[in-house]
Formats: C-alpha cells, sequence, structure tokens
C-alpha cells in the first residue's frame, strides 16, 4: 500500500470539510489533504435549501450564524468569488400567545448575543412580506441581515477556494480507519487509512454530514449524528415572488420556511413522524400536506405549479447543535489530533464558523469563534442523549439517532 504525508487530512468534501480545509491551509498548514468518497459536495451541502440566519436559539448558535454571514458578506472581496449571499431578512413566526412571550424572550437573548433582532406585531409583519395572510399568526421575530445562499454555488465557491489555497482534493478515496498509537491519557493520531493506502499524519478532522456516524465507526469513534430525509420544492414563477427582497418565513410550530427564488417560491420541511434513515425519494403525499401548510400562511400560493422538488438526507444531531470537539473513544478517551465536525443540520448557516472552528481546533487547540466548550462529544451519554437543552429553533428533527456498532479499523 502506498504512503505518503500530510500536515492535516480532512475527511468530506462538503461545506464543513471544504471550508475547513481553506481556513487550515490558509493558517499555516503546509500540505492539507481532503479525502471524499465521492465528489465534492455531493452529499447534503449541494442539495440544501440555503437559509441562513443569526436568529439562534441559543448564544453560541447566534454567534455561529453571525460570524456566517460575516464570512458570506466578506467572501468576494476575499476571494474574488461568493456563495451568493442575499440579504432577505427573516420572519419567524408564533401563532399562540405562549410562542408569543417565548420568541420575546427569545429577541431579548439575540439582542444580547449582539445582533439587531425584533419581535414584530402582525402589522408591522405584512409590511415585510404583504402576501401573508392575516389571522395566521400573532406576531413574528425579525432580522434584516438573515438572508440565504446558493447551495451549488457554495461548492463552487469552496472549490475554488481550496484549490487557491493549495489543498490537495482526493475524490473517490473512501476514509477507512485512523493509525494511532498509544499516548498519555489515551492515544495519538500516526496516521489515515484510506481505500488508497495510508496517509501519515498527526492532524485530522472527520466530517461527514448525514454519514458522520458512519464515519466515526470507522474511527472507532461513536458520534450520535443522525440523518432524515428533508423535502424542498420551488414554485413556479408568481408577480408576488417577483421582486428583489421579501422577508423569508419561517413557520417554527411545523417546521416549514420559505423563501423567494427566481420569480417563485422555495419551500422545505421535514415530515417529524418519520423514523430516521437515509432517503432521496420524494413523498408526494406528505408535499401536498406541505403545500396546505404553505398556502395556511402564503394563499397566493395555492394552485401554483411546482418548477422543482427534491428530497435528500439531512444531517441532524440529538439536541439541534453542532459537533466540535476531540475525537473519544468509547471508553472516552480522547484520541489526540482527531477533532470531529459536524453542523448539525444547519451546515448552510453555521457551516463556514463551523469549519473555521474544526480548523482552529485541529490547529491550535482553541477558537475565538465562539465559546464551544461544551459542544463536544463528552455531551452525549451511551445512548446518544445529549445533557445540553435542545436548541429551540431548528427543524422538527428526530430528537434520537439511530446506531450502528463502531468497527473500528485501526492498524
Ligand atoms: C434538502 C436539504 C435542505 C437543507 N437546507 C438547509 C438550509 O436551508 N440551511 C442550512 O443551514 N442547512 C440546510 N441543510 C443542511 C446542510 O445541507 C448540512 O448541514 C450541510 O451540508 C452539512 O455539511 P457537511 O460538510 O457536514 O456534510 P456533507 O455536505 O454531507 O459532506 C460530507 C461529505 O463526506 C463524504 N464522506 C462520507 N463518508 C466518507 C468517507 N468514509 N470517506 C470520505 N468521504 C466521506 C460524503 O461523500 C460527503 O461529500 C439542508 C440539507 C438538506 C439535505
Amino acid at each position: 500500500m502506498a504512503s505518503d504525508r500530510a500536515d492535516l487530512v480532512v475527511v468530506g468534501a462538503g461545506t464543513v470539510g471544504g471550508w475547513g480545509s481553506y481556513f487550515a491551509a490558509t493558517q499555516g498548514a503546509q500540505r492539507v489533504v481532503v479525502v471524499e468518497r465521492g465528489r465534492s459536495g455531493m452529499g447534503a451541502s449541494s442539495r440544501a435549501a440555503g437559509m441562513v440566519r443569526a436568529q439562534g436559539g441559543t448564544p453560541t448558535t447566534v454567534a455561529l450564524g453571525r460570524w456566517s454571514i460575516d464570512f458570506y458578506r466578506g467572501q468576494l472581496a476575499r476571494l474574488g468569488t461568493d456563495s451568493g449571499f442575499r440579504e432577505l431578512g427573516y420572519l419567524i413566526f408564533a401563532e399562540t400567545a405562549e410562542e408569543a412571550r417565548v420568541g420575546r424572550e427569545r429577541v431579548a437573548m439575540q439582542k444580547a448575543a449582539g445582533v439587531d433582532a425584533r419581535w414584530l406585531e402582525p402589522d408591522a409583519a405584512m409590511e415585510l412580506n404583504p402576501e401573508l395572510a392575516r389571522g395566521s399568526f400573532v406576531g413574528a421575530s425579525y432580522l434584516a441581515t438573515d438572508g440565504c445562499i446558493d447551495p451549488p454555488r457554495n461548492v463552487l465557491a469552496y472549490s475554488l477556494a481550496m484549490q487557491q489555497a493549495g489543498v490537495e482534493l482526493r475524490e473517490h478515496t473512501t476514509f477507512v480507519g485512523l493509525r494511532t498509537e498509544r499516548a498519555a491519557g489515551g492515544s495519538k493520531l500516526t496516521g489515515v487509512l484510506t481505500s488508497a493506502g495510508l496517509i501519515e499524519t498527526s492532524r485530522a478532522i472527520l466530517t461527514g454530514g448525514p454519514t458522520l456516524c458512519e464515519v466515526g465507526n470507522a474511527a472507532g469513534v461513536e458520534i450520535p449524528a443522525g440523518a432524515v430525509r428533508h423535502q424542498v420544492a420551488v414554485t413556479e414563477p408568481h408577480p408576488a415572488f417577483e421582486v428583489v427582497r421579501q422577508a423569508m418565513g419561517f413557520d417554527l410550530g411545523a417546521g416549514l420556511y420559505w423563501r423567494l427564488e427566481e420569480g417563485g417560491l422555495l419551500f422545505g420541511m421535514s415530515n417529524p413522524d418519520e423514523p430516521p434513515g437515509p432517503s432521496r425519494e420524494i413523498d408526494w403525499e406528505y408535499m401536498d400536506k406541505m403545500r396546505s401548510r404553505l398556502e395556511r400562511y402564503l394563499p397566493v400560493t395555492a394552485g401554483l405549479g411546482l418548477r422543482k422538488a427534491w428530497a435528500a438526507t439531512i444531517d441532524y444531531t440529538p439536541d439541534h447543535q453542532p459537533i466540535l470537539g476531540p475525537a473519544l473513544t468509547r471508553d472516552g478517551d480522547r484520541i489526540e489530533g482527531v477533532t470531529i465536525a459536524s453542523a448539525g443540520g444547519h451546515g448552510m448557516m453555521w457551516g463556514p464558523a463551523v469549519a473555521k472552528i474544526s480548523a482552529d481546533l485541529a490547529l491550535e487547540g482553541r477558537t475565538e469563534v465562539a465559546d464551544v466548550d461544551d459542544l463536544g462529544l463528552d455531551r452525549f451519554d451511551e445512548q446518544g442523549r445529549s445533557r445540553l437543552a435542545t436548541d429551540p429553533i431548528a427543524l422538527p428533527f428526530p430528537t434520537e439517532v439511530t446506531w450502528s456498532t463502531p468497527a473500528p479499523r485501526t492498524r
């Protein structure tokens, strides 16, 4: 088996691994190799809806969204290309007095975390989107600087950035295990095993989005990262949506979101009752339910044809928060040199920040982007239950993940 060397090996060329490798290469790592079992972006990253918000449910997720939006805004100047970020503003609706009370508290937390979120009464929200049905909500939180990116363009942007930074991308190369040796308090990384041979290295970042649990299995690390079907569709154009700016919307109770897309409306939603597991088949019956829910908020969408629709497997974590921290064996021992990185199903809105943090942790062991001390694998028990409260602003992901027994391949 051929052997070579790298300063850092990144597993997975999705938005987390792609941007992570770029950040690492631009902050001192000499030889950065990305191994991707398929093609760059072929996981969740090219299939996402592109919703981006700093309206997080915790101070940390606000910080991740805020950092990522700043990054998207600065991309063109920094790299000569961008991920297509558009500022549209985002309304997150409350349908009951209790939801409004919780929403106001959330806005206060977000303001304290440094973003200019506001609570709006229905009339003020309808000024931002005149298509909203009066009576469908009692109020909404709003952040004018939230927006969206174009996910395929983001794949292009990080692929170009990787190339500019001298990152070596090896497509059709599968990560199959870690090579480690004993060290004080556990073990330390000496190499990464791939389908094309061994890469000697003392540093690795493991990503994998909806397949991160399997990547963990190959590494001998239990990672409670789940995968479940998520559906998105785009309506045909309509004059109501042929505008430059209109606030995006999130029906938080149902987990339905929408935004402008090429003169029509893009909308997406997961079925909360669906069991976890990968799937790319469209559930048309559920799509009809999504459409009815959308019509409740936006009656103008009734009868509009669909221009495209897709289903893809989205990643999630049991507490809807990212995973960032060192790899741990099943006995809880640290594998020195190995960093785990997951955006927990929010890779468009938190991806750049999660990627930057993973590079910081891999190279320097610390980060200034956000306080991630609580986001490591040590927050989960043997059943994958988190000791953190669930981020309240999220899709209705399942709260549990399906585990498969890790079969470590080390050599
Ligand atoms: C339909 C849909 C809509 C979404 N909408 C949004 C949204 O609006 N906003 C938002 O913030 N997020 C959204 N997401 C979630 C977002 O897309 C993901 O959180 C994000 O793309 C995850 O990025 P990643 O790099 O971790 O994973 P991926 O993009 O899945 O990349 C992981 C890569 O690892 C590779 N890999 C796996 N195993 C191995 C191995 N053994 N060896 C080598 N390579 C391997 C895979 O091939 C893949 O390319 C959506 C997701 C879906 C599916």
